[in-house]
């Protein structure tokens, strides 16, 4: 490739970004005989995809038929009204449509490529069982996109930051101007770029423009930062849906060294043994498996903080109404970290069926001796409230005082809110803690608006030339809440945008 400055060095396609989306639309490219350059700012491909927990919602897929189940992407479509809430009324319906109609195929061009599924697992308020989950971890998507992206002759930079879009003469892009190594390189792409670079998750500058209240609180993807789309913008392109972002939730903070789960080599062989187990042995062989993955990953349930939990921070202070936004008062406080405490009515009731800790949807529950067994770091018990902030390094007598304040502060209010939701006082010893806890932003679908070939639109709503987007910030306005949407649609939209790319008429 020239240097900056230099002439016209090209390949046909450009993707920026080498998650799920981006290598998918790599693959499409090359089958299509582009010649295909992904650049990644990364050391390692995979982005949000390879932190996901992987599941995928389809309707009409190979593995509903061999269970039994009768679904349609017409039903698909109807049920994922149920999840889009405040802001349905700007959904891009057509991209739905379009997702909807295409999940059951992506699934099966998946699995094609090697990667397994167990399931389909019921994840309510689905009308049937459509979730397929990606075994034996999130890993498998980078692994075997940039397996088959390889083998169709991709080249996969690494380390390369895109941040300007080069305009060419007739208004469309001629290009990306990137970093790499401390140095500006230039690449030229004669039929088109696909943006692919996620979400702004992470992204302050935008969130403090579409949700300042959110804009202090760090994503999950500390990487996802919305350079798609700031560079689209900078270049003319419309923006739509910013508000809507997935947060804050709480989430207990990583284990020391990754779950076992994560650690498994997200081979071929792995995936079908565990998908034949899963399938035909009892759940309870993998219970030992499946939770080393659940406390590692996932947040208590906000019934545990209606049933009387109370959050403090690592002074011991309370600092919050449970009840109302606890995240955005997590992230306000030092080291922005926060406990659960609780007693052992609370405890017991936590311990076993119908009461859970923490769920992975139609998978399994997690329960308080769970954490006892695989999260050992976040588990706290103790006789007394004193010897119990001790344990998590709290100011001597501070949290007995936060809790005595609060119990007085319920028997004081017997019509509160929180004496509505049936929150009793924190009494009856031993007395045990959750955390730390902290509070991230998952997900943000706001994106550029794109067509049904997921062009880019410029402000007045022409197409940009030469400008595709795919998967996260190729929304378009499709809103994807609920589970396993956001990565079907990054594959489906990347394989498309990369299809299309590909076809379009070479730059003069
Ligand atoms: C904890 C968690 C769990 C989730 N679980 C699920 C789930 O179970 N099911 C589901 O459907 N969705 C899930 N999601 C959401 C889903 O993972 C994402 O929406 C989806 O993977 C986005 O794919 P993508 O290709 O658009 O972005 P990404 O996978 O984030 O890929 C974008 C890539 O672009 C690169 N990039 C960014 N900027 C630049 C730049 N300037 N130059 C070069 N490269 C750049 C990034 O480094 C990254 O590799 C989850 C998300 C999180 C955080």
């Amino acid at each position: 490739m020239k240097r900056a400055g230099a002439g016209d060095a090209a390949v046909d396609v450009i993707v920026v970004g080498g998650g799920a989306s981006g290598l998918s639309a790599a693959i499409e490219a090359a089958a299509a005989g582009a010649r295909t350059l992904v650049l990644e700012k990364n050391a390692m491909p995979g982005g949000s995809s390879r932190l996901s927990v992987g599941s995928i919602n389809a309707a009409g897929s190979s593995l509903q038929k061999r269970a039994g189940i009768v679904d349609t992407p017409d039903e698909h479509f109807e049920d994922m009204d149920r999840f889009t809430g405040a802001f349905s009324s700007r959904e891009n319906l057509a991209l739905r449509r379009l997702l909807v109609d295409n999940a059951a195929e992506t699934l099966e061009w998946l699995m094609s490529l090697g990667l397994c599924f167990y399931g389909p697992t019921a994840d309510p308020p689905h009308r049937h069982p459509r979730m397929h989950n990606v075994v034996p971890n999130s890993r498998a998507y980078p692994y075997c996109l940039g397996r088959e992206a390889r083998r169709r002759g991709v080249e996969i930079r690494l380390g390369a930051r895109v941040d300007e879009l080069l305009r060419a003469p007739d208004g469309g892009v001629r290009g990306v101007s990137a970093l790499i190594d401390g140095e500006r390189v230039q690449f030229q792409a004669r039929r088109g770029v696909v943006l692919a670079a996620g979400d702004y998750s992470n992204g302050s500058e935008m969130k403090q423009r579409f949700r300042p209240e959110l804009a202090g609180i760090p994503g999950v993807n500390p990487t996802a930062t919305g350079d798609g789309h700031r560079m689209a913008e900078a270049f003319g392109a419309q923006l739509v849906n910013g508000e809507v972002v997935y947060g804050p939730g709480l989430r207990f903070v990583e284990p020391a060294r990754p779950s076992l789960v994560r650690r498994l080599p997200p081979s071929w062989w792995l995936g079908q043994l565990m998908q034949l187990s899963l399938n035909h042995l009892p759940i309870r062989w993998f219970r030992p498996f499946v939770m080393a993955f659940m406390t590692a990953s996932l947040g208590p349930e906000a019934a545990m903080l209606r049933a009387g939990a109370v959050l403090v921070n690592a002074e011991g202070r309370r600092f919050t109404d449970e009840l109302a936004q606890p995240g955005l008062a997590i992230a306000q406080q030092p080291r922005g970290l926060a406990w659960l405490v609780f007693d052992s009515r609370v405890a017991q009731m936590f311990s076993a069926p119908p009461h859970h800790v923490s769920t992975a949807p139609g998978v399994a529950f997690a329960y308080l001796p769970d954490y006892l067994r695989h999260r050992k770091d976040l588990y706290h018990r103790a006789e007394n409230l004193d010897a119990l902030g001790a344990g998590m390094g709290m100011p001597a007598g501070a949290l007995r005082q936060a809790i005595q304040a609060h119990n007085a502060q319920l028997a004081g209010e017997p019509s509160s809110k929180a004496a509505a939701a049936g929150r009793g006082a924190v009494t009856e010893g031993p007395f045990y803690a959750l955390g730390p806890l902290e509070s991230r932003i998952v997900i943000t679908d706001g994106a550029l608006a794109v067509n049904t070939s997921h062009q880019v639109l410029a402000t007045g709503g022409a197409v940009i030339p030469r400008l595709y987007a795919a998967g996260s910030v190729g929304q378009g306005g499709a809103l994807l809440a609920g589970n396993g949407h956001h990565i079907v649609w990054a594959v489906t939209s990347g394989r498309r945008a990369g299809r299309f790319a590909a076809q379009a008429p070479q730059r003069a």
